[in-house]
């Protein structure tokens, strides 16, 4: 069976066929630098690297492009409201460009916490306006663009099939598009969009702008993806990624000027992740439950943990945050480096055994039917439940593997558990109290860290610890 991935184009799956041989070119569309990326965004993300370390692990040439939105991103994805940008730059007494480049460092520090392996090329929208422009020239030139006092707009009825990707039916786009307020009467159509806003009223302050043919001004969200993804990947691309809120109106933009420009194609697959709730409901500033992985991690959640959570559910349905959940996964991913600790203590290092092969199958299966994260993990399960049972060790080399995918640095597996940081700090004390001679107190604090089930060896070397 090869690679079969879910194409919302098609509403199913289908079988991955790259367009030229092994070579994969993906583009991701990434972070909107206005502020902490929070638990909800890394969906995204853990989805996209899980498709990426797939193909990898299944032999592919991964090319794999991420903008970073810098620019351009209003508070509406239609085109109202203002750019994020610049309302977090006012609410924060701070430049454009320094809020830019904070959040952007956060994202991928956040990042990098969850393995997430750096796409090959990351881009930021602010130093693309050159091809963005090159771009929009070419939809003026080829007639499916009108200008006005304050913008230049994609003509929608111009473009055939516009709603192929949503298969929504224009006029309940129409009706959605006109809840929102109308910002510019010069609009011909509901659904036209912005390519390019030019610095005049609600934009005439607008801190980041540029020359262009139709005056200084600044690109329309949308046409930031197109024209770095085809700048980096060519006319058409294997995969492009997002969220699924990206469906109705962003990807579909990013179709409709792409394919007009070209005349191609944009994309093979399109695919797209769901959501993350919280306790059932919505993410929301309101309700003050947008977590960042700080917030998890000031409550003892590792960040492998929370990628782990992830894993629980396939991408494509919604997955639900409750701390309950995320300690659950934390446990597992405890319990696997248990596992992985034994087996690297009892020196397994003989050849693989045969019977292993059933569950690599069984891994490869699950993440080769749309990358199916739980039944990949179920897969592991499986597999250290068979070594237990038969105190055969031998799988360290599988469990490594699958770890390319998984990602949870089990490799690096200290052959001694971590002591948990409250007692390391009593074995600190203890230590210092040794060295003053006060041996009342180390005593005092043996005992304590015996009541936790904690014993206490003093060599030579140094003082060891082990679980009752
Ligand atoms: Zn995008």
């Amino acid at each position: 069976m090869g690679l079969r991935l879910y194409n919302t184009l098609a509403r199913k799956k289908e079988e991955f066929v790259p367009l030229e041989d092994k070579n994969v070119r993906i583009y991701t569309c990434g972070p909107t630098v206005y502020g902490f990326a929070h638990i909800g965004n890394f969906r995204a993300y853990v989805f996209s690297d899980v498709l990426r370390r797939t193909l990898i692990y299944l032999d592919y040439n991964v090319t794999q492009i991420m903008n970073v939105t810098d620019v351009g991103h209003l508070t509406s994805d239609e085109d109202v409201g203002e750019d994020k940008m610049e309302l977090t730059a006012r609410k924060e007494g701070r430049s454009v460009w320094n809020i830019a480049r904070f959040y952007e460092d956060f994202f991928f520090t956040d990042a990098q916490k969850l393995n997430l392996q750096r796409p090959d090329i990351i881009c930021r929208a602010t130093e693309h306006v050159d091809a963005m422009i090159e771009l929009v020239k070419k939809l003026v030139e080829k007639g499916f663009t009108y200008e006005t006092a304050q913008a230049i707009y994609f003509h929608v009825p111009l473009f055939p099939n516009y709603t192929k990707l949503s298969r929504q039916s224009l006029d309940e786009k129409i009706v959605a598009v006109r809840e929102e307020v109308q910002e510019d009467p010069e609009k011909k159509h509901p659904a036209d969009f912005a390519l390019w806003f030019k610095a005049i009223r609600r934009f005439e302050n607008h801190a980041m702008q540029w020359d262009s043919p139709w005056g200084m001004g600044f690109p329309g969200w949308h046409i930031e993806c197109s024209a770095m993804s085809m700048k980096y990947l060519g006319e058409t691309l294997d995969i492009h990624t997002g969220g699924i809120d990206h469906v109705p109106v962003h990807h579909t933009n990013e179709i409709a000027q792409s394919e007009a420009a070209t005349g191609k194609r944009f994309v093979r697959y399109w695919l797209h992740n769901n959501f993350l709730r919280v306790e059932g409901g919505k993410m929301s500033k309101s309700l003050g439950n947008l977590y960042t992985l700080g917030d998890l991690e000031a409550r003892g959640i590792k960040p492998l943990s929370y990628r782990y959570f992830f894993f629980t559910a396939a991408y494509r349905t919604t997955l639900n945050f409750t701390w309950e959940a995320v300690g659950a996964a934390q446990s597992s991913l405890n319990s696997l480096y248990k596992f992985v600790r034994q087996a690297k203590r009892e020196g397994a290092l003989g050849p693989e055994p045969d019977w292993a092969r059933e569950y690599r199958d069984q891994f490869n299966k699950a993440l080769e039917d749309d990358l199916n994260t739980p039944r990949a993990l179920a897969a592991v399960w499986d597999l250290i439940r068979e070594a237990n049972r038969r105190q055969d060790y031998n799988v360290l080399s599988v469990l490594y593997d699958f770890d390319k995918i998984l990602g949870f640095d089990l490799e690096q597996t200290p052959l001694e558990e971590e002591l948990p940081e409250e007692y390391a700090a009593l074995v600190a004390e203890r230590q210092k109290a040794r060295e003053a001679k006060d041996w009342a107190r180390a005593d005092e604090l043996r005992k304590e860290l015996e009541d936790a089930g904690i014993l206490l060896e003093d060599r030579p070397e140094g003082t060891i610890w082990r679980r009752e």
